[in-house]
């Protein structure tokens, strides 16, 4: 049987919590026939974890603008997150949106966004590194995802 990463549940939970009303119509986890052709963190690894989550970019559908920025934002907050050195923060190994990545894997580019042709213009990609239940189940510190709890 197929699972997600437990940093995958509570990512997506808390972005549940703080965008109410999105669209998930391009949200994912696991990969479908396409993605199993190829190597994608979306597969299930040896042991059956899924890595890796897709995020709709219509965190507000009602209002496109406010949407497109917000998932700039969110995008931008996580990668900001994965370079803070915060407790967790080693929990994120790569970020996919708006056609460029960001990760850990190069020192030039360092948690920066690079590159081009990456696609991913509707929704975020994140993948994750490891499968600790312990370590996923802390709630990631993203300032965005504290809306509409204050
Ligand atoms: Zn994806």
């Amino acid at each position: 049987m197929a699972r997600l990463v437990a940093a995958g549940v509570t990512l997506r939970r808390q972005i549940d919590k703080a965008f109410p009303g999105r669209d998930k119509r391009s949200d994912g986890w696991i990969g479908d026939r396409a993605h199993q052709a190829r190597k994608s963190d979306h597969n299930p690894d040896a042991n059956g974890w899924v890595h890796a989550i897709d995020i709709d970019a219509d965190l507000i559908p009602w209002n496109p603008r406010a949407s497109k920025k917000a998932a700039q934002e969110l995008a931008n907050q996580i990668v900001e997150y994965a370079a803070s050195g915060k407790l967790g923060c080693n929990r994120i190994k790569y970020v996919v949106y708006n056609d460029r990545i960001a990760s850990g894997t190069y020192a030039k580019t360092w948690w920066q966004w690079r590159g081009k042709g990456y696609g991913h213009f509707h929704h975020i990609h994140i993948s994750f590194t490891d499968v600790n239940p312990v370590r996923g189940r802390r709630r990631f510190p993203l300032p965005i995802l504290r809306r509409g709890k204050t």
